[in-house]
């Protein structure tokens, strides 16, 4: 194969779509799977909509994702004149035409093309016109467009092998003279796109099947250009239940990378989560490192048929795809506690909960404590919701907790101060220590443990459950349980 080179080139008319950031790791993926090289484009031409914030975006999501690019980025709008001019070479080589038709005329063509139902495709009128006439016309000042010229005559057909969807082909019959430069002289996408790829050397074009209907016009451009025409790979699209494309404007943040940034997703749980929305290894294998995924991934195991977004509006509990939820989970439980910490301290810092001591004096407790907890958890933002208390004091408590774990036994209000006291008592703060002195005050009062202990769980954590209580009094600490336990009454007001 010569030179594998790809690129991902995105409008940045929004936030980073997770459809784009699939497109964008199938890319990167098929790049360093062949010691290829990946171009970020940023086809920014429509000057409209496209803002600098929504670049800045892309690539904020790019980074958190850990995709990275070879060059770039590069802008699209930068290369207009040569788009242009490309056009222009096009006209001298008999390949593309100046058509002054006017708007009004068109529209009249397409009207009498709809009452006597046929399908409208420009006529080529300007086709015919003389090398005299068009001199004439642009002498007095009549605005064009230029049209890309299909050699329809003789018949026949585009036809490509798509890497994903294998042969497609297109008469030429169903192909009009498309326009290629606007009549205010700007350069249309589609020969934009190709004059790029062109330019930066493309040889895979991997992108989604919502660009193939672009993809035989531009085959067109490449041979008239006598460029050599890149191999294609259109992937499905991702829908929603209802098999509606997902969109911020239905869907709402979910369809956006920066909300799961927000949620505290592990950026690689949600790359390995987006994979799959599209592709198969072919076996049940669900979880992969980077170097696995690039290792099995081919264009060939990219499914033809669309692919589904599980997301239910409606369930709370899910705030987005459950396998999305689920993978993330897994990362949190297995992933080295140091790459953990990593993520909750960057979260930490941002929710003004991150002390100096974490990553110096505390920092074993600091690691030990993330660990006794993350089985739990679901994202890295839990870190400072679900588990405040270990962390800060200001914690919350939860409602549910509160009803059945202290309220259902008044007595409490009596006896988890009693408690603290002999817990201050303690000259070595062991969980064997602390789960005897708990066994012996429930002995004593005669009530099951399991009240004295689900009763100390919700004052010391505000939580229902968790993991081994006696391991979470050493994590919190001797002084913070004690002080804990003796305002625990105010719980009971
Ligand atoms: N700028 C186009 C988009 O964002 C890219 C088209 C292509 O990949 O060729 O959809």
């Amino acid at each position: 194969m010569t030179e594998v080179r790809v690129r991902f080139p995105p409008s940045p008319t929004g936030y980073l779509h997770i459809g784009g950031a699939r497109t964008a790791l199938y890319n990167w993926l098929f790049a360093k799977k062949h010691n290829g090289k990946l171009v970020l484009r940023i086809e920014d031409t429509d000057a409209e909509r496209s803002t600098q914030a929504s670049i800045d975006g892309i690539i904020e999501g790019l980074e958190w994702l850990g995709i990275t690019w070879d060059e770039g980025p590069y802008f699209q709008t930068e290369f207009a004149a040569e788009h242009v001019a490309r056009a222009h070479q096009l006209i001298r080589s008999g390949h593309a035409y100046k058509c002054f038709c006017t708007k009004e005329e068109l529209d009249q063509k397409r009207d009498l093309a709809q009452e006597a139902k046929r399908e409208y495709g420009y006529d080529g009128a300007c086709r015919r016109l003389g090398a005299a006439e068009v001199a004439e016309r642009e002498a007095r000042g009549l605005p064009y467009v230029v049209r890309f010229k299909v050699e329809r005559e003789a018949g026949g057909e585009v036809s490509f092998e798509d890497r994903v969807l294998g042969v497609v082909a297109r008469s030429l019959h169903d192909i009009e003279d498309f326009v290629i430069v606007r009549s205010n002289g700007q350069p249309l996408y589609l020969l934009s796109n190709v004059v790029d790829d062109i330019r930066d050397r493309i040889s895979h074009v991997i992108r989604g099947q919502d660009h193939l209907g672009n993809t035989a016009k531009q085959i067109l451009l490449y041979r008239a250009l006598g460029a050599p025409v890149p191999v294609f790979a259109h992937m499905p699209l991702t829908l929603d239940l209802n098999k509606a494309k997902i969109s911020k404007r239905s869907h709402g943040e979910i369809v956006a990378v920066q909300f799961y940034q927000q949620r505290g997703f592990i950026p690689w749980a949600l790359a390995n989560f987006l994979v799959l929305l599209g592709w198969s290894p072919g076996d049940d294998r669900e979880i992969f490192s980077r170097e696995e995924l690039i290792e099995a991934f081919t264009l060939e195991r990219i499914n033809r048929s669309n692919s589904i977004f599980n997301y239910k509006k409606d369930d709370p509990k899910f705030f987005t795809d459950p396998k999305a939820i689920s993978i993330n989970e897994h990362y949190l439980r297995t992933l080295p506690i140091e790459e953990v910490a990593g993520l909750v301290e960057a979260d930490f810092k941002a929710k003004g909960l991150w002390r100096e001591g974490y990553a110096g004096a505390e920092r074993a407790w600091f690691l030990a404590t993330l660990d006794l907890v993350r089985s739990r958890f679901h994202t890295i933002a839990d870190f400072a919701t679900l588990g405040r208390a270990y962390f800060a004091d200001d914690f919350e408590f939860e409602e549910a907790a509160v009803r059945k774990n202290l309220l259902k036994f008044p007595e409490l209000k009596e006896w988890l101060p009693q408690l603290a006291d002999r817990l201050a008592a303690l000259s070595d703060f062991t969980p064997e220590a602390t789960e005897a002195v708990m066994r012996e005050l429930a002995e004593e009062l005669k009530v099951k443990p399991g009240v004295v202990i689900n009763g100390v769980r919700t004052v010391v954590t505000g939580r229902l459950a968790g993991p081994s209580m006696f391991e979470v009094l050493t994590a919190i600490g001797q002084q913070r349980v004690v002080a804990r336990l003796r305002r625990a009454g105010e719980l009971f007001d």
